[in-house]
């Protein structure tokens, strides 16, 4: 039988504020253990959360970057379970009326065909607090607990199960991440663990309307490791029915060393938390004028850009999404455009030697020291015919290793293209007369040894030589009339 995968995520982001969601503790990360504490998110008796309004803004802004609905009345919820790293006994989160439901997030399916996209629905966006971190590595007997992270805000972003493949996965993942970064709702770091994902998958007979049972893989910060465990799943679960078995619903982890996913828990149930009302926070009442102000802040967001950058510079859709994937790349972009208006060009450098070079060294685009008005400049000096488009690629290096602007490093480096043709002749004859076996076969018919000439000419110019010319030249000189 052949089988479909269904996939639903939920994503764990950090907001970016300065302190926790119920207390005034710092968020900065990578602290001595247990330095950003206090009486609310240690969990001590007698004790009330003051919820940060920050937190609800943020939350806000992501709820509208996503088409969803914003609840009018929510509130908070306590969950309930018991584990050393959650002080409190239970986490204070949103269950029965969540801050947003019943968005959406537009993924492409097929980046090089024009922009085919799928719409991936938005369960839910909740705010609730992290909880604390235990220690195991390194430590001789027993465990320790950081309850630095305690209480850090978050939002958890639920999907509808709609997405069908690892990519699809990944895709989703990657298009949520850069709305949270977009709109300064979160830097979703994922070495700091600030963009989280759990996977719910399960597979279906192909065409059936019946969802199967799921398993869910925990905590994965890795687009990769989502990738392959939804893979592993498709295929250990397939196993299973075709055996005539079934699926348990269960809690698995990703063992990235083993290349598998490992049983963890049996899957609780809603009940299993005994969730109730969060009696120490009032419900929120968030208004329209409330809605209307933070819509009016949000930044364009990037499927707008990406759509944006595919009229306004006519460029495929394919460079439109690598372009837009950060806003600093974007700007990056369009700043070269306004000084060099052939896009298609200024996007190919981009993507290619720009990205290239960037990705070697592992950094972003803020650390380039080329600047847009730079690149834009060694395109002008293309265009001009100052320099070859080969040796553009050279100085293209060098600029980004000293930051100098192309002009400079052109002169210091005698680097400018050989138009003159007084010197270019004094070339080709040199060449003519060096290789007359070469001369003699070109006359007698062999028309593709032009090639070889140029190349001689190119190599003995370094470079420089106007390749255009010179084909003139030695066609001139071969072909005498
Ligand atoms: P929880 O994991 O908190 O118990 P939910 O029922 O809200 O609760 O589901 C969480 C996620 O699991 C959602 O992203 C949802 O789309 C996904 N999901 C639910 N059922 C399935 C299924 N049968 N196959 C794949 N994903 C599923
Ligand atoms: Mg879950
Ligand atoms: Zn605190």
């Amino acid at each position: 039988m052949k089988y479909e995968a269904v996939i639903g995520l939920e994503v764990h982001a950090q907001v970016m504020t300065k302190t926790k969601i119920f207390c005034g503790c710092s968020t900065v990360f990578g602290s001595e253990p247990n330095s950003q504490v206090c009486p609310i998110c240690l969990g001590l008796p007698g004790v009330l959360p003051v919820l940060n309004r920050d937190v609800v803004e943020l939350g806000i802004r992501l709820g509208i970057a996503t088409h969803c609905k914003i609840a009018s009345y929510s509130r908070f919820a306590r969950k309930n379970y018991f584990y050393p790293d959650l002080p409190k006994g239970y986490q204070v989160s949103m269950f029965e009326l969540p801050l947003t439901e019943h968005g959406f997030i537009e993924i492409l399916i097929d980046k090089q065909n024009a922009g085919d996209s799928k719409k991936i629905g938005l369960t839910r966006i909740h705010m609730e607090e992290d909880a604390g971190k235990n220690v195991h590595d390194g430590i001789e007997s027993g465990s320790l607990v950081d309850l630095n992270r305690a209480g850090m805000p978050l939002l958890e972003i639920v999907s509808e199960p709609e997405i069908s493949s690892g990519d699809e996965a990944v895709a989703y993942l990657k298009a949520l991440r850069a709305i949270l970064i977009y709109t300064g709702v979160s830097d979703a770091d994922m070495e700091k663990g600030n963009f989280r994902c759990d996977a719910n998958i399960s597979i279906r007979p192909e065409g059936s309307k019946k969802l199967g049972t799921r398993a869910e893989i925990k905590n994965m910060n890795s687009f990769r490791f989502v990738q392959k465990a939804i893979a592993y799943e498709m295929i250990r679960q397939e196993e299973i029915l075709e055996e005539g078995g079934r699926v348990v619903q269960e809690t698995r982890l990703w063992d990235e060393k083993k290349g598998m996913t490992f049983p963890m828990r049996s899957k609780e149930q809603a009940h299993d938390y005994r969730y109730f009302p969060e009696p120490d926070l009032v419900p929120l009442n968030i208004d329209e004028a409330w809605i209307s102000k933070v819509k009016a802040e949000l930044p364009e967001l990037p499927d707008a850009k990406r759509k944006r950058f595919v009229e306004q510079y006519q460029i495929p859709a394919y460079d439109a999404a690598i372009l837009t994937s950060t806003q600093a790349l974007a700007d990056f972009f369009e700043a070269a455009v306004s000084k060099y208006s052939k896009a298609k060009l200024v996007s190919n450098w981009v993507m290619g030697d720009l990205m290239r070079e960037l990705n070697q060294d592992n950094k972003g685009i803020e650390d380039a020291l080329v600047k847009p008005q730079q690149l834009a400049a060694l395109l002008s000096l293309i265009e001009k015919g100052t320099i070859s488009g080969k040796i553009a690629k050279t100085v293209f290096e060098t600029m980004m290793r000293t930051g100098k602007n192309p002009e400079e490093i052109v002169k210091e480096e005698g680097l400018t293209q050989v138009s003159d043709e007084g010197a270019l002749a004094k070339l080709v004859d040199g060449v003519i007369e060096a290789n007359p076996k070469e001369v003699e076969g070109y006359r007698a018919g062999k028309k593709k040894l032009m090639g070889f000439f140029v190349g001689k000419v190119m190599k003995k110019s370094g470079g420089k030589a106007n390749p255009g010319k010179v084909n003139a030249l030695l066609k001139e000189k071969l072909e005498p009339k």
